[in-house]
């Protein structure tokens, strides 16, 4: 069903090396994301703006009224949700008025932006959503039968195994240059309209850059299973 991928050839020791390595990367950015933004949430902005007003300023200023922003509970659960038009703010980032507050608010603000202006990353990434979705309900059945299975995966199962790999690479690789564009927007955005002064920046970058860390250890991550897939089948 996939031609060849024979010009693959990485041993299992240096996949099971990598596979540690990029644990321990993912685990990094993990826990520098976490000290970033509780770091950050600490210190209040000068501006006592909420993460709710910055958002809704910075879309203003983009000329975007038909994008509602609601306010949810979680821990970092902020997102921008494309298909109901929907900003949608953790009660700490929607109410607060902290440097990470704020970096938070405008980056999903700058996916809004992405949205309206028709950014091609985030039309794409967007197109990818079903294919994706469906494949990580795959995902964990192919892991479980891999498990159970003496020699591994083969066959059909491995086939399926790359196809599905392949998919997610693609959306982990997609989404790097939509997070590091909206966070880039975010940060331009709230010093022009002086949401933020300038030395405070800092803080709403530190926050943002490790964030987008995450999202490189995510693509790593699935791009080394697929090699390792690859260099499975014969
Ligand atoms: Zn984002």
């Amino acid at each position: 069903m996939l031609p060849s991928f024979a010009f693959i050839f990485i041993s299992q020791g240096v996949f099971m090396i990598l596979f540690v390595l990029v644990f321990i990367f993912a685990l990094y950015a993990q826990i520098r994301v976490s000290s970033a933004y509780s770091k950050n949430a600490q210190i209040p902005s000068r501006g006592h703006i909420t993460g709710c007003e910055a958002a809704q300023a910075v879309m203003a200023h983009a000329g975007i009224t038909d994008v509602e922003i609601t306010e949810t509970e979680g821990h970092l659960t902020d997102h921008y949700d494309p298909l109901n038009k929907r900003l949608v703010l953790s009660s700490e980032n929607y109410r607060g008025t902290s440097l990470a507050a704020l970096g938070v608010a405008a980056h999903e603000a700058g996916h809004a932006i992405q949205h309206k202006n028709g950014y091609a990353m985030l039309n794409f990434r967007m197109a990818l959503v079903p294919a994706t979705q469906l494949v990580s309900k795959v995902v964990p059945f192919i892991i479980l039968a891999s498990w159970f299975l003496v020699r591994g995966l083969t066959g059909i199962m491995l086939d399926v195994a790359i196809i599905c790999y392949a998919v997610l690479s693609l959306f982990q690789l997609i989404t790097l240059p939509v997070e590091f564009d909206a966070s880039r927007r975010a940060k331009v955005q709230l010093v022009e309209l002086g949401i933020l002064d300038r030395d405070e920046m800092p803080g709403v970058s530190q926050t943002l850059d490790a964030a987008a860390l995450t999202y490189v250890a995510a693509f790593i991550g699935a791009l080394l299973n697929l090699l390792y897939l690859l260099s499975r089948r014969d």
